[in-house]
């Protein structure tokens, strides 16, 4: 389940963004814009706050860009949210590969 303001990813059993106060869908589009246009795709999403910092030291040592959307909540993270890590379009086969050499795809 999803918020469709914030996009935060809920576990089921959920039915309201508990930061929105909005009702959750059960689909989002697997892909979203930043400020400046870049496409992003979503490759991972987790609500384990040490996947969340390992993960980062790796892609940041990697150059991947990337951001992890939800994360800045930890109110969101306790009430059953996860963190969907967002990587830019053209490094998102990249990060994958990381992640699936590091065992989390
Ligand atoms: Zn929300």
């Amino acid at each position: 389940m999803f918020c469709p303001k914030c996009k935060s990813e809920y576990r089921e059993g959920f039915y309201k963004c508990a930061d929105c106060d909005v009702y959750l869908v059960s689909e989002l589009p697997q892909t979203s814009t930043d400020e400046s246009g870049d496409k992003f795709v979503q490759v991972f999403s987790t609500y384990n706050q040490g996947e969340i910092a390992f993960i980062k030291s790796v892609l940041d040592g990697e150059d991947i860009t990337y951001f992890f959307q939800g994360e800045s909540s930890t109110m969101l993270i306790a009430a059953g949210a996860y963190a969907r890590l967002l990587v830019k379009a053209d490094e998102a086969d990249r990060a994958r590969e990381i992640l699936q050499e590091l065992g989390f795809l």
